[in-house]
């Protein structure tokens, strides 16, 4: 199983849809026996939903980014 540092430090291509197929499978496993990074998960993704959503153009990966680094910083223990 992957570590809690390397799932948060894949979170961000993951949300974005970028990740490979096979960290993919190795995140979705870590989340499914994490709690730590699972509410991690859930935060940033309704957080990244409401930014998008709102916005009425399409939010660049850098500001993305920056969205999820800040939520992160914010839930990380
Ligand atoms: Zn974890």
């Amino acid at each position: 199983m992957i570590s809690c540092e390397r799932f948060m430090a894949e979170l961000g291509e993951y949300l974005e849809g970028d990740a490979a197929a096979g960290i993919r499978r190795q995140l979705e496993e870590h989340l499914s026996h994490c709690r730590t990074c699972w509410v991690t998960y859930d935060s940033v993704r309704k957080t990244l939903r409401i930014v998008t959503d709102s916005a009425c153009f399409d939010v660049s990966e850098a500001l993305s980014e920056s969205i999820v680094e800040r939520v992160m910083a914010r839930v990380r223990p």
